[in-house]
């Protein structure tokens, strides 16, 4: 369903009549949290079938006011669930540049996303660029807090109104974006997991594909492991019940007593996390082993108390890199290490921050 491969268009502009005051802007820049209030404008663009020659294409790429869609009640989207999604961070540079993160990463996993759920494929310049479009029309948008970003959001939706069960052959492509804080201001703090018994994904399955409904059928795990007094939800594999998979919105890596470190491999009901491609990368380069490997529940519990096993640390966009500190199920709970950040955590965030934030050098290209 790949879209034909076309010169890049020029985005039409209407800028918010308007805009958030200067002085509400700059509050929320201050102090931003995460995920909760939008910037002036969103990009959006259409795909649609031409039905004389049954050829679909993107067309009119605009930036315009940020604010409510319409959408026909019979949205393809609002019944069967066609929709994806993905997340990554531009940064304010120390010389007033703007950086984005591995943006081409995030374009070719929407594709392998879109394909999955039967939907066609955004060229990965369109994606990038209308990424681009967005950060220079919100470039007043980055947070003045230390270690802020803004986070992108883009987005697609079959917005047909048809109620057959099948593929829509009309999409809408966004992206907005969101003023986001540091998630830790003094270092990350080790977070408490709860190993659910629900199954986020089985093989054969969504589970790689960054579309809504996985995140919809994580809201009760995670709900529970919340209730529970745990940060996060860790979920296991669907047939045996047995291997570590993922977190709820973020991959695992294992640290050992011999310095090498483990991640599950990508299985396709893992997503395949691009900040967890980035650490393997850069554990590499330090010279560090990193097996992706399947690594048992009980492997890592026994492993915990022996002592083999040091530190266990979960990454994903939103917080980079996060300590695990605890695990509990329904059998008990075990401490990782001294249940606080360990050195090997803290020294892999640290370098991936400073290459994202341009302070390091960037040898492998990520940074645009
Ligand atoms: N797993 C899941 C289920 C996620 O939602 C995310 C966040 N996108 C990740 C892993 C981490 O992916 P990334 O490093 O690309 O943010």
């Amino acid at each position: 369903m790949a879209s034909p491969a076309a010169p890049l268009p020029s985005f039409a502009r209407l800028p918010h009549p308007a805009p958030r005051p200067v002085d509400e802007r700059e509050a929320i820049l201050a102090n931003p949290g995460f995920g909760s209030v939008f910037s002036d404008h969103m990009v959006e663009i259409d795909y649609s079938v031409d039905p004389a020659t049954g050829v679909g294409r993107w067309h009119d790429p605009r930036v315009v006011p940020y604010g409510p869609i319409p959408l026909d009640p019979a949205a393809a989207v609002l019944h069967y669930a066609q929709e994806i999604f993905e997340g990554l961070k531009a940064y304010r540079l120390a010389d007033g540049g703007i950086a984005l993160f591995r943006p081409f990463a995030n374009a070719a996993r929407f594709n392998a996303s879109a394909r999955r759920l039967a939907m066609p494929e955004v060229p990965e310049e369109l994606f990038v660029e209308a990424v681009r479009q967005l950060v220079l029309a919100d470039s007043e948008w980055f947070p003045t807090v230390e270690g802020g970003s803004l986070y992108l959001r883009p987005f697609m939706f079959a917005s047909e109104a048809f109620l057959g069960v099948r593929p829509s052959r009309a999409y809408k492509f966004l992206v907005i974006a969101s003023p986001a804080g540091n998630y830790f201001k003094s270092g990350a703090p080790a977070v408490s997991i709860w190993v659910s018994d629900y199954t986020r994904a089985a093989p054969g399955g969504t589970g790689a594909a960054k579309c809504g409904g996985n995140y919809a059928a994580s809201l009760v795990p995670t709900a529970e492991a919340f209730s529970r007094g745990h940060d996060q939800v860790l979920f296991l594999d669907a047939a045996e019940h047995r291997w570590i998979e993922e977190l709820g919105g973020m991959n695992l890596f294992f640290v050992f007593e011999d310095g090498s470190l483990l991640t599950p491999p990508l299985s396709g009901t893992i997503l395949p996390g691009i900040t967890r491609d980035s650490l393997i990368a850069l554990a590499r380069e330090e010279g560090l082993t990193v097996r992706e490997e399947r690594y048992s529940l009980d492997q890592w519990r026994d492993d915990a108390k022996s002592g083999k096993l040091i530190e266990t640390f979960a990454c994903g966009t939103a917080a980079v890199v996060t300590p695990v500190g605890k695990v509990a199920d329904s059998n008990g709970e075990f401490t990782i290490g001294s249940g606080g950040p360990g050195q090997l955590t803290q020294k892999l965030r640290q370098r991936l921050v400073s290459i994202q934030r341009g302070e390091a050098a960037d040898a492998n290209g990520w940074v645009h």
